[in-house]
C-alpha cells in the first residue's frame, strides 16, 4: 500500500505526460498557435513541459482510470471536480497546461489558460488546494530556477508562467513566479532558504510586475512582511507596463537581461511611489509626501542606509534643506 502522497504525486506524472501528448494533436492547433504567437517554439514547451487539455468533461478522468487510478484518488488531486450529476469533471478543458512542479522536480499541480473566446472560465485556472499542493509555498519554475540562484545569489520574481518562460529563454535563468496568487511570507523563506549563507543574507532577489497597480502592490508588500528581505530587493520596472514575456517578443532576450540587471532598490521604489502619489509642486503635497515617504524610512533598521534614503527623499522633494528631512525622520523613529 503506497502513501497518498506517492499516489498523487504517480497521478500527476501521468497526467503531466498525458496533456503533452496532446499538445501534438489537430484539436491542439490553437494552443500551438497562442505558443507561437508569444515566442515559443516547440522545444521551448517541451523543456517546460507545456501540455493541452483537450475540450470535453472525461478524457483525463478515463486515461486516469485506466491507469490504475481511483475517483477518490482523481479527486483528492484536484485533477477532475465532482459535476452535479455525480460523474466527474476534468477540471482543465480546452486550455494549455503547464505543469508545476516542486523543488525536487516532481509535478504537483497544474497551472491553465483559457484559450478560446467563447470560454467564460477564468484566463487562469490553477489546481486547487490539495494534499499536495498549497500554492502559498509553490514557486513555479523553482526547480529549473533553484541552482542558479543558489549559485548566483540572485532570486528574480516575475508574475506569470509565460514570463518565467520568457526569462529563462532570454538567459535569466533564475526567475521564478507565484501560481495565482499574491507573493507572500512563505514564498519569502523559501527564496530566504536560497540565498541564505547560515546567519546572513548574501542574496538579492529582484521582482518584475506588469506595469499596473497590482503589481506594484505586491512589490510594496514585500516591504511590509521582512524588513532584511526588503533590504536585499529590488524592483525592475517593465518599459511600457510590458511584463518580461512581452518585452522578450518585443525587444529580444537582450532587453529581457538588461532588466533584471537595473533593478531599483525597494526602498527607492517606495519612496518614488509615496512621493508620486502627491502633488509635490504645492507646499501641501510635499509636506504630504515627507510624511508618507517618513515612515517609510523610518522603518529602515540600519541608520547609515536610513540617512542615505533621507538624503535621496530630500531630492525627490526638492527639499535644499536635507537636514531638516534627517531630523523629520528621527523625529518619526523616537515614536515608532
Ligand atoms: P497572458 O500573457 O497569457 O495573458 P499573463 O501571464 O501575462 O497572461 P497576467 O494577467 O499578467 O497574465 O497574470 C499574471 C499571473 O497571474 C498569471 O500567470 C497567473 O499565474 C495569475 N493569474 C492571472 N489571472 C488569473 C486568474 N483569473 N486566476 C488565477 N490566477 C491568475
Ligand atoms: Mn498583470
Ligand atoms: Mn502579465
Ligand atoms: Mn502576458
Amino acid at each position: 500500500q503506497k502513501g497518498e502522497r506517492t499516489r498523487l504525486v504517480e497521478a500527476h506524472k501521468v497526467a503531466a505526460d498525458w496533456y503533452q501528448e496532446q499538445l501534438e494533436t489537430p484539436e491542439a492547433e490553437i494552443g500551438r498557435t497562442f505558443l507561437a504567437e508569444r515566442g515559443f517554439d516547440a522545444e521551448a514547451a517541451k523543456h517546460f513541459g507545456v501540455g493541452y487539455a483537450p475540450v470535453g468533461w472525461e478524457h483525463l478522468v478515463r486515461y486516469l482510470r485506466g491507469k490504475g487510478f481511483s475517483d477518490k484518488e482523481i479527486l483528492l488531486g484536484g485533477l477532475a471536480s465532482q459535476g452535479q450529476r455525480g460523474g466527474l469533471i476534468d477540471r482543465f478543458r480546452g486550455r494549455l497546461v503547464w505543469p508545476i512542479r516542486d523543488t525536487t522536480g516532481e509535478v504537483i499541480g497544474f497551472g491553465a489558460r483559457r484559450l478560446r473566446e467563447d470560454d467564460n472560465g477564468p484566463k487562469y485556472l490553477n489546481t486547487p488546494e490539495t494534499p499536495i499542493y498549497k500554492k502559498s509555498n509553490v514557486l513555479y519554475g523553482l526547480d529549473l530556477a533553484k541552482k542558479e540562484i543558489a549559485k548566483s545569489g540572485r532570486a528574480v520574481v516575475v508574475e506569470g508562467y509565460t514570463d518565467v518562460m520568457a526569462c529563462h529563454l532570454a538567459g535569466v535563468t533564475s526567475a521564478v513566479a507565484t501560481c495565482g496568487t499574491s507573493f507572500g511570507e512563505d514564498h519569502i523563506k523559501i527564496i530566504r532558504r536560497l540565498l541564505m549563507d547560515t546567519s546572513q543574507y548574501r542574496g538579492e532577489t529582484v521582482f518584475t510586475f506588469d506595469g499596473d497597480a497590482a503589481g506594484q502592490k505586491a512589490a510594496l508588500r514585500a516591504f511590509e512582511d521582512d524588513q532584511k528581505f526588503a533590504a536585499r530587493t529590488s524592483i525592475a520596472i517593465t518599459p511600457g507596463g510590458m511584463d518580461p514575456c512581452e518585452l522578450r517578443l518585443t525587444k529580444g532576450d537582450d532587453a529581457v537581461r538588461e532588466l533584471i540587471e537595473n533593478p531599483v532598490p525597494l526602498f527607492e521604489f517606495a519612496l518614488r511611489s509615496a512621493v508620486e502619489r502627491h502633488r509635490v509642486d504645492t507646499a501641501e503635497g510635499r509636506a504630504a509626501a515627507l510624511e508618507e515617504a517618513s515612515k517609510i524610512i523610518t522603518k529602515i533598521k540600519d541608520r547609515s542606509i536610513q540617512h542615505e534614503y533621507a538624503v535621496q527623499l530630500a531630492g525627490l522633494l526638492g527639499i535644499l534643506d536635507e537636514q531638516f528631512v534627517v531630523r523629520r525622520i528621527s523625529q518619526l523613529a523616537r515614536w515608532q
